[in-house]
């Protein structure tokens, strides 16, 4: 063997590895949340995971919902877009992973249409609610937070839904987005679409219902990167959790759904998709590993 057919050889084993390693059996469809349309659109929500995902063997689809809707309304948006997607793949299922309100956007179509689904991934999903989402429908755990901290997180709520928005308006129906994302809003949304969510406070769900595979992780630090203008922002809506663990906008125990894979990285729930552009922990798994691991656990269980 010469020395160039060996290294063709090693470059093709190499490149055969390196582009299977996220080849799930069904294409993978990320789904966003509620912020960000205005400005960094559906492609970039995701920074830089698409492109991962892809260079390692999957087929990835992105989709649109509306920014700011109820749970149903996004839900049903992204079953149109499902159908869409397996027509036009030839592909019998999906793999869904959501981002924020994308967990319950998600878990609205592989409730409604399991037989579509091969898995549903909440990545910093609010499944049980948020403190944020309840504070800002004026609902307060008596006695809990002065008005200072209350002003203090309405401020940067107000200031992260500017930065990701580009400084644009409400976006479509926020009241409906903020009752979904309520804990009050939450509860009555499980209730309906059980599939996944833990039935005590901070534990496991089922790992599979209805022949869907159900899965989560989630950051737990608010502020990570010195760099990153959103850090300050989410600084201030984690004081809505008290104490709990959160990453500035959930608390951890509502990111869980179904094998919880890990719930304290240290992320805010920007990092979780990468954002803003990269800007993450330094000492941290890159978040883009994240979904590639994800890929490859889908891939292994055969989905
Ligand atoms: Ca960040």
């Amino acid at each position: 063997m010469t020395w160039l057919s060996a290294c063709l050889l090693a470059l093709t084993a190499g490149s055969a590895t390196a582009g299977t390693y996220s080849q799930t059996k069904y294409p993978i469809v990320l789904v966003h949340g509620i912020f960000g349309f205005d400005k960094i659109g559906p492609v970039e929500y995701f920074y830089g995971i698409p492109s991962a995902l892809r260079a390692d063997g999957a087929k990835v689809y992105l989709v649109q919902v509306s920014a700011a809707n109820s749970h149903e309304v996004r839900g049903e948006q992204l079953l149109t877009q499902v159908k869409q997607i397996l027509a036009a793949s030839g592909a019998a299922k999906v793999n869904l992973i959501g981002h924020s309100q994308g967990s319950p956007t998600s878990r609205y179509v592989a409730s409604v249409r399991p037989d579509l689904v091969a898995s549903v991934t909440s990545v910093g999903g609010v499944n049980k609610g948020s403190a944020v989402a309840d504070l800002m429908l004026g609902v307060v755990p008596p006695g809990s937070l002065s008005n200072t901290v209350l002003v203090s997180i309405a401020n940067g709520f107000g200031a992260f839904m500017h930065l990701v928005s580009g400084g644009a308006g409400p976006a479509q129906d926020s009241l409906a987005a903020t009752k979904s994302l309520s804990t009050a809003g939450s509860l009555k949304f499980n209730a309906a679409y059980p599939e996944g969510v833990p039935t005590t406070a901070c534990g496991e769900g089922a790992y599979t219902a209805r022949g869907v595979a159900y899965y989560s992780w989630s950051g737990a630090k608010p502020y990570t990167n010195f760099f990153d203008i959103v850090d300050p922002a989410l600084a201030l809506t984690s004081l809505a959790f008290s104490g709990a663990r959160n990453d500035g906008l959930v608390s951890s125990c509502s990111t869980h759904l179904g094998r919880v894979i890990r719930d304290n990285y240290r992320m805010n729930h920007a990092d979780e998709i990468n954002q803003t552009i990269g800007l993450v922990h330094l000492f941290e798994t890159n978040p883009v590993t994240l979904y590639r691991q994800q890929a490859n656990r889908l891939k292994n269980a055969g989905l």
